[in-house]
């Protein structure tokens, strides 16, 4: 950053001078878990002429949730993550009570990456007592990920109204990892006239490609290697796609694709002391999550696969030219 965008991005801020930013850096961000504290907070801000950023969150953080913390960061506004592992988005025999809580090192990497506040609830003020509303979304929610997880987006969709509700954000970051998480939550604000204006960042992965997932912790050294199978599928379907030709044309060829993705994760992942199940490969247009039916546009190769017990998730977006048969 250079100088100049510093001493705006401070003015922004409404930061006094360096020694402020330092000593933020260094104190631990404010951990309020009541929305009554939460809203006296955010209102402070507010009238100190603050925006508000906000990055939901399940905690566990990693480098993956810093990038969407940093760019609300950048944006200039007073930030809140929440951290909250919301009960309803988990289907009864999924890993709710497993699920890695780590709100010590959580807090650390909020206070490294400059966050102003964390909210931290607990399921009674999510979940009020004679609680019943929920957020019912269309059918983006009812392909993918919603064919394998049922009701799993209609919690998304609650506890992120929920949320909206309470932290009241100019602008939430999303991540693109969650691909159709994004698009089912940028259809419910325009459809609920919520006040927020979404944005979406790139997935964050490891050097050898995995795609950053709080779920990786529950790999083991083996698992982790076969892991990838995921990640060098997409990249097979891809580089069909972009580069070798799909060995067919319009649906023909985008089924090779699957078909290509599909071989991919079986090799990669073989020999197998387990199987890996292979809940969905897919080739979908990016905005609707319809199957492509032609290679034309932008479209979104996207997978799930289960190895063991852990469920991992991943996508990758193109752009075809429009005018290709
Ligand atoms: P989670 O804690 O898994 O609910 O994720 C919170 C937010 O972080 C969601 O918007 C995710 O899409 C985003 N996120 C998780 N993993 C990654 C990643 N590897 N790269 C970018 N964003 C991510």
């Amino acid at each position: 950053m250079i100088p100049s965008e510093r001493t705006e991005l401070q003015k922004n801020r409404g930061l006094a001078s360096m020694s402020a930013q330092e000593t933020k850096q260094k104190l631990l961000p404010p951990v309020v878990d009541t929305s009554t504290a939460l809203r006296e907070e955010i209102s402070r801000a507010r009238s100190s002429g603050r925006t508000i950023a906000f990055v939901p969150t399940m905690g566990a953080l990693h480098a993956g949730h810093i990038s969407l913390i940093e760019a609300a960061e950048n944006s200039g506004a007073y930030v809140v993550v929440s951290i909250y592992v919301n009960p309803t988005q988990f289907s009864p025999h999924e890993d709710l009570a497993a699920y890695p809580r780590t709100i010590d090192a959580d807090r650390a990497a909020c206070r490294d990456a400059g966050v102003d506040l964390i909210f931290t609830p607990d399921d009674a003020e999510m979940y009020p007592p004679g609680d019943q509303t929920r957020v019912h979304p269309g059918p983006l929610a009812e392909t993918m990920c919603g064919l394998f997880r049922p009701g799993h987006f209609e919690g998304v969709s609650t506890v992120v109204t929920k949320l909206f509700n309470l932290v009241q954000p100019d602008v939430a970051y999303f991540g693109q990892k969650d691909a159709q998480q994004a698009l089912i939550i940028r259809r419910m604000v325009k459809d609920l006239c919520i006040p927020v204006r979404i944005e979406v960042c790139p997935i964050v992965r490891e050097p050898d490609g995995l795609a950053m997932s709080s779920r990786n912790a529950y790999l083991s050294t083996e698992q982790r290697s076969r892991a990838l199978c995921l990640y060098r599928a997409l990249c097979e379907g891809r580089d069909m796609l972009l580069h070798r030709g799909t060995g067919g044309s319009g649906d023909q060829g985008i089924q090779h694709v699957v078909y290509a993705m599909q071989n991919t994760v079986a090799k990669v992942a073989s020999p197998e002391p387990e199987p890996v199940t292979i809940d969905y490969m897919t080739v979908v247009d990016a905005e609707t999550l319809e199957p492509a039916t032609k290679p034309i546009g932008r479209v979104m190769l996207a997978g799930a696969v289960r190895i063991g017990e852990t469920r991992l998730i991943d996508n990758l977006l193109i752009d075809l030219p429009a005018d290709r048969r």
